[in-house]
Formats: structure tokens, C-alpha cells, sequence
């Protein structure tokens, strides 16, 4: 008997209406969006500041 392991690609959203997160694995890169599990809303996501674990990626602007 042996264990298994893989990996995976975990990608954190946040909704910009409900303010909640979830996580799906391996999603694509390029779509760009995406449904709210919570609240349904449909929104445009954006990757967050590389290299820094922002908790709030808020008023952001100029891209
Ligand atoms: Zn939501």
C-alpha cells in the first residue's frame, strides 16, 4: 500500500460585490469571469499586486 499526492493550483477570488472568497483549482488562467458561489453576482476579476498577500486589493485604479 502506498499514499498518493498530487498537486494542484489553488486560485483565491474575491467578490467584488459580497466581499467573500473561494478557491478553485486549476482554473484557467485566461478567463477573466467568473460567478460568485455566494451571491451569484457575475464579475470581472482581476490578478492581485504580485508578490504581496493583499487581505484588500480596494481602490486600485488605473488598469
Ligand atoms: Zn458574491
Amino acid at each position: 500500500m502506498a499514499g498518493k499526492k498530487s498537486e494542484e493550483l489553488l486560485t483565491h477570488f474575491n467578490c467584488e460585490k459580497c466581499r467573500k472568497w473561494w478557491s478553485i483549482g486549476d482554473a484557467p488562467r485566461d478567463r477573466e469571469s467568473w460567478y460568485c458561489p455566494w451571491c451569484g453576482h457575475y464579475q470581472e476579476v482581476e490578478e492581485e499586486g504580485k508578490g504581496r498577500e493583499g487581505e484588500r486589493a480596494e481602490g486600485r485604479e488605473g488598469e
